[in-house]
């Protein structure tokens, strides 16, 4: 069964008292996912007419809200994305083909929390916090602490991703590499790379473990200049996995090569900015 909510709070309504009911955003992952009866639920929630979850604006304290139901391909698209946050515009670009990015949403992407998304290192490197609610009312949860585990986040079974906030950042620049087997392919290893006025900087690793990487030392290393040092403590950290794009072990090797180059990308946007 399908049902048709026009309010978050019907939404919410829907989800509660049943843990196998589940959110349908764009289909992109869970059609696929039902095709393959991989997942059985009771009963599906769009969420395509739910208007809270639709469009961006910007909250009093200058802060970016981006709905949910936001599509990859206006991510991709979007130019008031400046500063250290063209690094999830940059994400964005990076996702599959240009179709998935026409269906998939922000919103949905994050609450499946695939290791290899393209998504999830961005946030986490430009310290974003993700809106959620739930029967119980609604809370913002960092994107450091929103990924749990593989394809784990602190959603509860009745709480709806609604937004993504990014806080104003100021000047910077924000560089997102992706290395994967074929141009569509989820990534066998990323990197985000966010460096910000006042000379802080911060590296976020992703597909090389169950959620985001980054490491305080590294991103001091990384502030100072000292790319190889915070390359190695990355790579060191990273608990990747042998799955059919590549090992572990290759995995773990190509982190402080990603790191550097685009450490060198965001180095020049900083400068000619
Ligand atoms: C062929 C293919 C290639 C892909 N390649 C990439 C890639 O390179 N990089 C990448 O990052 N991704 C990739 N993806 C995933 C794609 O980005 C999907 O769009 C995304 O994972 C899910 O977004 P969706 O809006 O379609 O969600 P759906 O498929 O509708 O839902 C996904 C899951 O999230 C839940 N959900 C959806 N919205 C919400 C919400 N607001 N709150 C709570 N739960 C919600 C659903 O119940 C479901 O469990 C690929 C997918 C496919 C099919």
């Amino acid at each position: 069964m399908l049902h048709r909510p026009e309010s978050l709070g019907e939404a919410v309504g829907l989800l509660t008292g049943d843990a196998d009911i589940k959110p349908l955003a764009g289909g992109a992952s869970l059609v696929a996912m039902l095709n393959a009866r991989l997942v059985e639920p009771s009963a599906l929630v769009s969420l395509a007419r739910v208007k809270e979850l639709q469009g961006s604006n910007e909250l009093p304290d200058r802060t970016l809200r981006l709905g949910a139901m936001m599509r990859h391909r206006e991510l991709a698209e979007r130019t008031t994305l400046t500063g250290p946050q063209r690094v999830l515009q940059r994400a964005a670009r990076a996702i599959a083909n240009p179709t998935i990015r026409a269906m998939g949403t922000i919103g949905g992407s994050i609450a499946l929390a695939d290791p290899g998304a393209d998504y999830p290192p961005a946030l986490v490197a430009l310290s974003a916090a993700i809106e959620l609610v739930g029967s119980a009312g609604t809370r913002l949860v960092r994107a450091v602490d929103f990924f749990v585990d593989w394809y784990t986040t602190v959603l509860a079974p009745d709480e709806l991703v609604t937004a993504i906030h990014l806080q104003p950042v100021g000047a910077g620049a924000g560089v997102y590499h992706k290395l994967a087997r074929v141009a569509g392919d989820f990534a066998i290893a990323s990197v985000a790379v966010v460096l910000l006025d006042g000379g802080r900087a911060r590296a976020v690793i992703g597909a090389c473990g169950p959620r985001p990487l980054s490491l305080a030392e590294a991103d001091a290393e990384l502030a100072r200049g000292n790319v190889a040092a915070a390359g190695a403590m990355l790579a060191e950290a990273a608990d990747p996995v042998d799955d059919s794009r590549a090992s572990a072990n290759y995995r773990r090797r190509v982190i402080p090569r990603m790191l550097a180059r685009a450490f060198v990308e965001a180095s020049e946007q900083m400068h000619s900015s």
